[in-house]
């Protein structure tokens, strides 16, 4: 896993009770890579999740039904 570092604008994650990881859409990339990492009996952190930080956690949660590189796109600052 991870830094819980947001992934947009890079801030430690301190407080976790509205910031906190966000899991994606699976894509077929993603499921074939947990499979991979079930059969190898390996963890890592998931190519579908990632840390947002207070600020951006609730839009991010929102975009959740997309996959990620997709909802990445909707954040321009
Ligand atoms: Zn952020």
């Amino acid at each position: 896993m991870k830094p819980p570092i947001c992934c947009i604008c890079n801030k430690r994650i301190k407080n976790f009770e509205n910031a906190g990881l966000v899991s994606f859409k699976k894509r077929s990339s993603d499921i074939e890579w947990e499979e991979k990492m079930e059969r190898e009996g390996k963890v890592g952190h998931p190519p579908y999740a990632d840390w947002f930080c207070k600020k951006h956690y609730e839009k991010a949660n929102k975009l959740s039904y997309l996959p990620i590189h997709k909802a990445l796109k909707q954040f321009d600052e």
